[in-house]
């Protein structure tokens, strides 16, 4: 067995003799008496003396939270300054109950009620006091634990698993709740550049290189199948080098129930935290989607847009699958063989050979496919240099979006019979990309301090020369074009 990694720290054996009934009896002699009571109660194994240990601590922990929230001098009555106007308000009601969840246990916590009439807002000085949430009814401490389940499994297992972890049980209902308000939490961050630099602060200098890739993947919505999109921004290329195995990759996600534009800012927004603008190498890795190299071209400038090279092999299979019939066995030969081909500077080859295909097709559809696929990789021939880029050590074709979809989003959000509506849907997206990027440990205070805190470090943009006032982009400082300027 290994070693304890903290030392145990003894009960103290002290007495506080502070005249009190008990208080010539020190920590130790008390838990020496809960003992000497436990085991009158009878205890024949190891997990009744842990079960009963753990009952004694609950119940240790309640009380003790019970009695000094008790011990608190009471309200005084007077009128209270207006948490908005700042001018005493009196109080309107008093003694109004509100029930909470602690990690101790459950509280009962009666306080007066303040409203003031020229703002039209109602508080409670000692909520304030106590700086307890204003809504819901589980505390900061509890929120943190629920959410840790809720975004991780469904509303039901959350709950069931929650009893195994702790004694007070709880309902999927309340882990709805939960995951719910934080979501509406995250989505009222000050910016979508501030979430993204709460989960991760910005380098101190930006990476030497970055790789970006983006995809969709469909989600079961209640207005049926909707397109989720998720992106990767990795500095430095480390998920690829290091195969994921890495437990924080310092990787940043990006995922969107919405349109393009949306996903655009919420990209930009990775980006701009990872200081794209002053990056010298971008790879910008796709599937070959037109809007995909239009934003692209349009965050990412000077990035290298290379086309997934399983794409690439995918569509051609999709592509034999309608000349030879989905079940032929030669489809993983033709499969190689594509893959040979576009190990080449050029799809040239490839393209050659599917042309000397086109005399054997008997259909129009399978006209039709064929001219897709020498389409397809005619628009991407830039992109698909696939021995350049190899020699160079580029990715390219590295499945980093697809497992992305997978444990980003769908792991949580893809179990049988999950339809998402649109609205709860969009903010576990948010929250599931926020997850992932921030850690577990992060997740919960990100979304708190984004929402407080604008922009840590706000990027200072150069102004643009008037030659490109119609282009949104930003260069480098070392940028020629930049230089030219400031001349
Ligand atoms: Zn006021």
């Amino acid at each position: 067995m290994s070693r304890r990694r903290t030392p145990r720290k003894p009960a103290s054996t002290k007495a506080p003799d502070d005249g009190t009934r008990l208080g010539h009896l020190s920590d130790a002699e008390l838990f020496a008496e809960l003992a000497r009571r436990q085991m009158a109660k009878g205890v024949s194994s190891l997990e009744d003396i842990e079960l009963g240990a753990e009952a004694v601590g609950q119940f240790t922990k309640e009380e003790l939270q019970s009695q000094t929230i008790a011990a608190l001098p009471p309200e005084d009555g007077t009128p209270k300054p207006c948490p908005k106007c700042g001018k005493p308000v009196p109080v309107k009601t008093k003694n109004r109950v509100r029930h909470f969840l602690t990690t101790a246990g459950e509280l009962r916590l009666s306080r007066n009620y303040h409203y003031c009439k020229a703002c039209k807002r109602g508080f409670y000085p000692r909520d304030i006091e106590l700086q307890l949430p204003e809504e819901g009814e589980v505390s900061g401490a509890m929120e943190r634990r629920i959410l840790d389940f809720g975004v991780n499994t469904s509303f039901e297992e959350a709950a069931q698993r929650w009893c195994i972890h702790y004694p007070m049980p709880i309902s999927s209902n309340l882990v709805r709740r939960v995951v719910d308000r934080v979501g509406r939490r995250a989505e009222a961050a000050h910016s979508a550049l501030t979430l993204q630099q709460a989960c991760r602060p910005s380098p101190a200098e930006p990476p030497k290189t970055l790789v970006v890739a983006g995809d969709g993947s469909m989600l079961g919505t209640r207005e049926g199948w909707k397109e989720a999109k998720v992106a990767v921004v990795d500095p430095g290329g480390s998920l690829i080098r290091d195969k994921g195995r890495r437990a924080d990759p310092g990787v940043r996600y990006v995922a969107v129930l919405g349109d393009q534009e949306e996903f655009r800012a919420a990209l930009k927004a990775a980006l701009d935290a990872e200081l794209a603008d002053d990056v010298m190498n971008i790879v910008w890795l796709g599937d070959g989607a037109r809007e995909n190299w239009t934003m692209a071209s349009d965050l990412c400038p000077f990035a290298i847009q290379i086309l997934d090279l399983m794409h690439a092999i995918q569509n051609a299979v999709a592509c034999a699958k309608v000349l030879m019939g989905e079940a032929d066995p030669a489809l993983p030969l033709w499969e190689a063989r594509i893959g040979q081909l576009l190990d080449a500077p050029s799809p040239d080859a490839a393209i050659l050979e599917l042309m000397d295909c086109l005399p054997y097709t008997t259909s129009d559809e399978q006209l039709d496919a064929l001219d897709k696929l020498i389409g397809y990789y005619r628009r991407n021939e830039k992109r698909m240099r696939y021995s350049e880029f190899r020699a160079k050590g580029l990715p390219i074709g590295s499945g980093i979006v697809e497992s992305a979809h997978k444990h980003v989003l769908q792991v949580r959000m893809k179990q049988a019979g999950q339809r998402w509506s649109i609205e709860r849907g969009r903010r576990m997206v948010l929250l599931r990309a926020t997850y992932r990027t921030a850690g577990p440990r992060r997740f919960h205070w990100a979304i708190r301090a984004a929402q407080m805190d604008p922009p840590s470090r706000p990027r200072t943009q150069l102004q643009n020369a008037p030659r490109r006032v119609k282009r949104r982009y930003v260069p480098s400082r070392g940028s020629p074009l930049n230089r030219a300027a400031s001349i």
